[in-house]
C-alpha cells in the first residue's frame, strides 16, 4: 500500500464516504467536463427526461465515481452503484435495472470488465429501455421482453481502450478527466481540510497538492497523514515547514515519487542504460506485474515527462536525470 496509491484502501473509503463532493460547484477542477455536464443536465431536466448515458474515463482517484454522485444529485434522482465484476449473471443485471426508478443512475464501475453475456443484455436497455429475459428452462423456456424506466447509465473505466465499441458506442456523452494541477488539488485540500477540522494554511495545502500526483484521492490521504505528524510533533496546525517535514518521513519526494517510482526510474537509467527497454524486461527486473507497471505506477510519470513511451520501448528523459542530478548518458538531451 503507498501513501501515493491512486487506488483507494479502507481508510480512504470511509473517509471519502465524509467528503465527496455533491454538486457540481463543490467538484472542483475539470472545468471543461463540470461545464459541459452542466448544459447537459440542465437540458434533460428541461425536457423531463432521463440524462442521456454517459461514460467517464480517466486513471484511479481522479473523480469518476464523485461525478457520477453529483450527475445523480443534480438529476434529483437516486444512484444505484455496482461494479463491472460484480455483474455474473444476466438475472443480476435484470433485477438492478427493474428496480429503477424513472431517470436514476445506475452507475458502473470498472465497466470494461463486464462479461459479453452481460453486455448484450445492456445494449437493449441502453438502447430501447428493454431487456429479453428467459423464463423457465428446458423445452418450455421462453423469452419474455420487459420494458424497464428510462434511466442514465454512468460507467466508468481506467482506460478507454480496453472497452469494446458496441458498448463504447451507446454513451451518448464521453467524458475524460484530466489529473488536477497544483491550485486546484490545493482547493481541494483546503475544502477537505474544512470539513475534517483539520488547521491548514493556504501553503501547507500547496505543498500536499504538489506531492499529490494530480490526484484528489492522493491529496486527501497525505492531508491525514500530515495532520498526523502535525499532532505529535507540533500542535496540530499544518503549515509550509510542517508539510515538507511530513513529507519527507513519508519518503514523499517533492515531485510526489515514492520509493517505487525511484526505483524504476533508476532501473532504466542504471541498468538499461535510459532506455529504450521493453515494458518486459523492465517488469521482470522490478519484479512487478506488466499491469501494475503499465496502470498504476508509470501513468503519471509519462505524464509528467519523465519517462516516454517509444515503439521500442521505455526511455528516461532529461527530466528524470535532472531530477537526480545526473548527466544523460552520451550528451543526449542537453
Ligand atoms: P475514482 O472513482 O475516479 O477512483 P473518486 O470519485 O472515488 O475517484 O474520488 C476520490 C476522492 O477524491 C473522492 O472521495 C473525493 O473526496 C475526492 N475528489 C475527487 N474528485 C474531486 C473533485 N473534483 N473535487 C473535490 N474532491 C474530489
Amino acid at each position: 500500500t503507498r501513501v501515493v496509491g491512486a487506488a483507494a484502501n479502507r481508510e480512504d473509503e470511509l473517509v471519502e464516504a465524509s467528503i465527496r463532493p455533491k454538486s457540481l460547484d463543490e467538484y472542483l477542477g475539470q472545468p471543461a467536463v463540470r461545464e459541459q455536464m452542466k448544459i447537459y443536465i440542465e437540458a434533460a431536466r428541461r425536457r423531463s427526461e432521463a440524462l442521456d448515458h454517459v461514460l467517464i474515463f480517466g486513471p484511479p482517484g481522479l473523480g469518476k465515481t464523485t461525478l457520477s454522485h453529483v450527475i445523480a444529485n443534480e438529476m434529483g434522482v437516486s444512484v444505484r452503484q455496482t461494479s463491472g465484476p460484480v455483474i455474473e449473471r444476466a438475472g443480476d443485471l435484470a433485477a438492478i435495472l427493474t428496480n429503477l426508478q424513472p431517470h436514476d443512475v445506475l452507475f458502473i464501475d470498472e465497466i470494461h470488465r463486464l462479461s459479453p453475456v452481460i453486455e448484450e443484455v445492456l445494449y437493449p436497455a441502453m438502447e430501447d429501455f428493454q431487456i429479453d429475459i428467459m423464463i423457465g428452462e428446458g423445452p418450455a423456456a421462453r423469452s419474455i421482453k420487459l420494458d424497464l424506466p428510462p434511466f442514465t447509465l454512468i460507467g466508468a473505466t481506467t482506460r478507454a481502450g480496453l472497452l469494446t465499441g458496441p458498448l463504447r458506442d451507446r454513451f451518448g456523452i464521453v467524458q475524460r478527466l484530466e489529473f488536477y494541477s497544483t491550485e486546484e488539488l490545493a482547493r481541494i485540500v483546503r475544502r477537505s481540510a474544512g470539513i475534517l477540522g483539520i488547521d491548514c494554511d493556504a501553503d501547507g495545502a500547496v505543498e500536499i497538492a504538489r506531492r499529490s500526483r494530480g490526484t484528489p484521492r492522493i491529496a486527501n490521504r497525505l492531508l491525514r497523514r500530515v495532520r498526523d505528524f502535525a499532532q505529535v510533533k507540533g500542535d496540530g496546525r499544518i503549515d509550509a515547514d510542517m508539510a515538507v517535514s511530513a513529507m519527507a518521513m513519508l519518503k514523499v519526494d517533492p515531485e510526489g515519487f515514492d520509493d517505487s517510482d525511484r526505483r524504476l526510474l533508476r532501473m532504466i537509467m542504471d541498468n538499461f542504460d535510459g532506455g529504450p527497454v521493453g515494458v518486459e524486461s523492465l517488469a521482470a527486473a522490478l519484479s512487478e506485474e506488466r499491469g501494475t507497471l503499465e496502470d498504476v505506477v508509470e501513468p503519471y510519470l509519462i505524464q509528467q515527462g519523465f519517462i516516454v513511451r517509444t515503439a521500442r520501448g521505455r526511455m528516461a528523459t532529461a527530466k528524470a536525470y535532472r531530477h537526480f542530478g545526473l548527466a544523460m548518458p552520451g550528451g543526449k538531451g542537453d
